[in-house]
């Protein structure tokens, strides 16, 4: 769902078959050995890491234990090296680290914004490359994370919509995200700092506390490239260790999945995961909808918005987002405007709706609506007591488009990846 502020997205314009809400795409085993035989254990639970310690020869308690204070240091603490467990015996050290380490997503090119804004292209170990996006703000960091590496739902504005779907992302790849971003922002609790894992989940960061201590990353968006509820196992894997007070423990309060509209799997979600939900409406009629997020030719308008109606936890104090690409004589009108707070008053949603001016890509067959076009929509929306704010773009000098880094990268020779390689080196030893 690529909706971030560096908005997308756009596609081609091929027919496509659109699947139930489970997508028949490869997800790799949840635990590979890699070629040297060791094992990462990057995205996995406490509960698999003891398995595995205790296949590998530790018994039942030592497996419990070690997995407890390994998971600790892997997802509380960001360590990568075993040495640095001081609480692990050093007689064990050397035993994790000849049978398992502690993976990250490659970086292939990072780039950095003259606003601040930061994107990455990552790279799986088996090659397929995704990305992930930094925005802050004055008030919050917010990290826009992939679930899939492609997309199979070409909705027509998304540039990630118009690459082939590769395959879903694994609960380590997804999670690996947010811990390279901490590791960039060099957000990782420091030796010595309090330690907020024994509050538990749901007790850190109500309020920012977890980032009262100056934290760039504050929120999460799962709107990066990718249908999250088409990956759902492995999004909701992901997300219970960046949520667990013992893990990454940021609060489901400030985590939000993104959703074209996979109508089955929103309750599901509401219920297993239980962040914030936003749905990438951008049409209020079924024959503009189906046009613009085809997945509305399976699951339409009626049946989506009675499905978020039903969302468990939305209240006034967690609205539901509905995105709203701006896209010239498209979807742009007063009557448009109209119809949206009608369906929303219809479903009775606590709802907020952002919209986002439509970031052209090579390719696009839209254009973005006029500023004072999308400053009446807004002013409609906000006149009917329903928030509605106009998303600034971010990240234009950086392939704003969500998709586009990768393409561009594609396009970059040898020599320009090595300059940037090179430059990201420099940055990490500054
Ligand atoms: S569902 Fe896929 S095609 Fe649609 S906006 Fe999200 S990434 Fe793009």
């Amino acid at each position: 769902m690529p909706h971030s502020d560096t908005q997308p997205c756009a596609a081609s314009a091929a027919p496509m078959a659109i699947p139930g809400h489970i997508d028949p795409v490869v997800t790799p085993r949840e635990i590979t050995p890699r070629a040297d035989g060791r094992i990462d254990l990057l995205g996995l639970p406490n509960r698999a890491i003891a398995e595995i310690f205790a296949e590998a020869g530790l018994d039942a308690k030592a497996a419990k234990l070690r997995a407890k204070q390994v998971y600790h240091w892997i997802y509380h603490r960001g360590v990568t090296e075993f040495d640095a467990m001081t609480d692990i015996s050093k007689t064990m050290r050397p035993w994790l680290a000849a049978r398992f380490i502690i993976g990250r997503p490659e970086i292939v090119v990072s780039q950095h914004s003259t606003d601040g804004t930061r994107k990455w292209l990552l790279r799986t170990d088996d090659g397929h490359e995704f990305e992930m996006v930094f925005i802050p703000d004055a008030d919050r960091g917010t990290l826009c994370v992939s679930s899939q590496v492609g997309c199979t739902l070409n909705c027509r504005f998304c540039h990630t919509g118009t690459m082939r779907l590769v395959r879903n992302l694994t609960p380590g790849e997804i999670v690996g995200q947010v811990m390279l971003a901490r590791d960039a922002l060099g957000e990782w609790p420091r030796a010595g700092a309090a330690d907020l894992s024994a509050l538990g989940d749901d007790l850190v960061d109500e309020d920012g506390g977890y980032s009262a201590d100056g934290r760039l990353l504050t929120n999460i968006v799962m709107m990066g490239m990718g249908e999250p509820l088409y990956n759902f196992d492995n999004v909701r894997d992901a997300l219970k260790i960046v949520m667990d007070g013992a893990g990454l423990a940021l609060s489901r309060r400030r985590i939000t999945l993104s959703t074209s509209g996979v109508v089955p799997m929103i309750a599901r979600a509401g219920k297993e995961i239980a962040v914030n939900l936003a749905v990438s409406l951008h049409a209020v009629t079924k024959e503009v909808r189906d046009e613009i997020v085809p997945i509305n030719r399976k699951y339409g308008l009626d049946e989506l918005l009675a499905a978020c109606a039903a969302y468990p936890g939305a209240s006034n104090a967690r609205r539901i987002t509905f995105e709203y690409v701006m896209l010239k004589d498209k979807n742009d009108s007063d009557a448009d405007a109209r119809e949206l707070i009608r369906l929303i008053k219809q479903y009775k949603l606590p709802a907020k709706v952002n919209l986002i001016p439509f970031n052209p890509w090579p390719g696009a067959i839209y254009e973005c609506s006029a500023p004072e076009r999308i400053r009446r929509f807004s002013e409609i929306i906000f006149d009917a007591g329903i928030s509605a704010p106009v998303r600034t773009p971010r990240g234009r000098d950086i392939d704003a488009a969500c998709g586009q880094l990768k393409t561009t990268a594609q396009k970059m020779s040898r020599a320009e990846l090595d300059r940037l390689a090179e430059e990201k080196q420099a940055a990490l030893e500054d």
